[in-house]
């Protein structure tokens, strides 16, 4: 997601939005902002301004948001775990798929190693090949779920940050 950077026109404050977005708030004062899109130009536009008691409520609003967002990134985050022997969850990690990935591979080249210098087979060697097809297969599958579960995380990151930012600015406007 690309961000760029514009200047809120209600408090000057400088706003990071995601290129695509039409409509964002600023994090520092919480002004609802339209962004028009001119050429390479971004255009920002004020919608509205919150005053006063609008911080207090503004700052409940998101305070619910963020909280949902926690909850869902919890049975979010469920799906991505790998549920160990012991029955205990954990963040998916490459290194039992690497260990069992060239036990696998040695054991595949020793047996195609034997099937060639002892059997003087080649069709004998194809276990071994299969081994060794196996091993990627289970490393791959262990790496794409690694990255399946890293760019959620970060999304996941991305989004509680401005969320709270926000919060911090509407709960400082709203003293
Ligand atoms: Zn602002």
């Amino acid at each position: 997601m690309q961000l760029i950077s514009v200047n809120c026109p209600n408090c000057g404050a400088p706003v990071k939005i995601p290129e695509a977005a039409r409509y964002v708030k600023c994090t520092h004062c919480c002004a609802s902002l339209e962004v028009s899109r001119e050429g390479n130009a971004f255009n920002v536009d004020l919608i509205e301004r919150i005053e006063g008691l609008e911080y207090q409520i503004e700052t409940l609003r998101l305070q619910n948001e963020l909280e949902r967002v926690e909850r869902e990134w919890m049975m979010k985050r469920e799906l991505h775990l790998v549920r160990q022997k012991n029955g205990r969850l954990v963040e998916p990690d490459a290194t039992r798929a690497i260990v069992g990935g060239l036990a696998l591979v040695a054991f595949g080249v020793l047996w195609i190693h034997v099937a060639i210098s002892i059997a003087a087979s080649a069709r004998g060697c194809l276990p071994g090949i299969l081994l060794i097809l196996i091993a990627v297969g289970l490393v791959s599958a262990s790496a794409w779920r690694i990255r399946k579960y890293t760019a959620a995380l970060t999304a996941y990151k991305t989004q509680r940050q401005e969320l709270r930012n926000q919060i911090q600015g509407c709960e400082e406007r709203s003293r």
